[in-house]
């Protein structure tokens, strides 16, 4: 689950990161309220959403094409730029063309910017081990510092045994160029990230830019905090914190049924029993030519009720030119299984083509099932068959 910038700025302050004073404001006046509690003269609004890019982006409706960060210098100006912003349509590289509408925004004291670094932490999955990532190109997408510049990249793993020490600081300051006081408070800022890294399950903590000021001071400037749903029985105030106008409806649907869908932009929705044999149906619709529209694992009890449910979900993505059901019977039988999809497909009124390809326990009366449905199901007898009747069925369609 990702948070917006400002909860993540209240987390990492708790755990005694450096960030600016600030507020959230739901309506230009409380944005303007804000900015009179902030000290100073020159504030900054920033709009929050779960995408990054904010300030080089554009809103659907301004013709100046201003972004989803602007610096304010008086607090008529914060009230205009919250007005731009709440209830309009953000574009930024991450939200998709189309952009995504903003409901709150930030209001945050001017910062004071000598150099714009970066800093990461996430887990190195191949290590094992929480991993620091910096750079001295703050501000610009990682990917393409990485891209274009990979010695500018520094990392450094933390081993959970002995796990952070003054070293660390050190080796990436030092990384960094940062020294006297500016190092200084980079080594008071560094644990503080580690430590809310660690005890909240983060997955990721992205903080871009890592700003530091004319006086030597070392500020998170930005912050995208990432957490493991797994954990969220040890976090039941993280999981509170939870946007779900930010979520994909779809994905939120699914999580009430207890299924693990995920949206993709393909045009093959899939059903599928078990992670494994899911991903591999996605890589086979890759290899017959087309794209799958979802990730769905409806997991061993695959029951009427969560089959009908995972159909609608899969049915709701207008993208979804057909679908193919992949289930292998071990623990659940091919009769239900077959009962389950038949009744979902007449619930549903299916007007899609649907491949069905049963294998396991009692595999012969669930065939029979579907076929004397009478229901326009086309049986497939293996995964590869099964890839190559959908995707020759949808071409087909359209
Ligand atoms: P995004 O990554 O979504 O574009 P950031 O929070 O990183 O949003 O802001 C983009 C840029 O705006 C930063 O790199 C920084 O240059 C500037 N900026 C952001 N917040 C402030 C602030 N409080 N004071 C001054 N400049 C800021
Ligand atoms: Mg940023």
């Amino acid at each position: 689950m990702n948070i917006h910038e400002y909860q993540a700025k209240e987390l990492l302050k708790r755990y005694g990161v450096a960030v600016l004073d600030g507020y959230v404001a739901w309506t230009p006046d409380e944005a303007a309220a804000a900015a009179h509690k902030l000290p100073g003269s020159v504030y900054v609004v920033k709009a929050q959403l779960h995408a990054g890019g904010r300030g080089a982006g554009h809103f659907t409706d301004d013709p100046n094409g201003k972004g989803g960060v602007r610096i304010a210098h008086s607090i008529d100006d914060v009230r205009a730029a919250a007005e731009a912003m709440l209830g309009h349509t953000l574009v930024t590289h991450q939200t998709g063309a189309n952009g995504r509408p903003v409901h709150r925004v930030y209001v945050e004291a001017a910062c004071d910017i000598a150099r714009e670094l970066y800093l990461s932490l996430l887990v190195d999955r191949v290590s094992g081990r929480v991993t620091m990532i910096a750079s001295t190109e703050g501000g610009m997408e990682i990917e393409d510092v990485a891209a274009r510049h990979p010695d500018k990249i520094l990392r450094t793993a933390v081993d959970p045994a002995s796990g952070l020490s003054g070293f660390h600081a050190r080796k990436l300051a030092y990384g960094l160029a940062l020294n006297g006081a500016a190092a200084t408070a980079f080594s008071r800022l560094l644990p503080g990230l580690y430590n809310a890294f660690t005890s909240l399950d983060c997955t990721q903590v992205e903080i871009n830019p890592l700003v530091v000021t004319g006086d030597a001071n070392v500020v998170a400037l930005d912050a995208k905090v990432a957490f493991d749903d797994n954990a969220f029985f040890r976090h039941p105030e993280v999981e509170k914190l939870r946007d779900e106008a930010e979520e994909d409806p779809k994905e939120l649907e699914a999580a009430k049924y207890n299924l693990n869908y995920v949206a993709l932009d393909g045009n093959i929705g899939c059903m599928v029993n078990g992670a494994g044999l899911a991903m591999a149906t996605m890589d086979i619709i890759k290899l017959y030519g087309a794209a799958p529209a979802n990730f769905l694992d409806v997991g061993g009890g695959a029951t009427k009720e969560r089959v009908t449910a995972a159909f609608k979900i899969i049915l709701s993505d207008p993208n979804v030119e057909g679908i193919l059901v992949n289930i292998f019977g071990g623990i659940m039988r091919c009769d239900v299984i077959a009962e389950g999809v038949v009744s979902a497909a007449r619930e549903v009124q299916l007007s899609v083509p649907l491949v069905v390809r049963l294998e396991g326990t009692n595999v012969d009366l669930g065939k029979a099932i579907l076929a004397n449905s009478k229901l326009p199901i086309i049986a497939a007898d293996n995964l590869a068959d099964a890839a190559g009747k959908i995707v020759k069925a949808v071409q087909e369609g359209s």
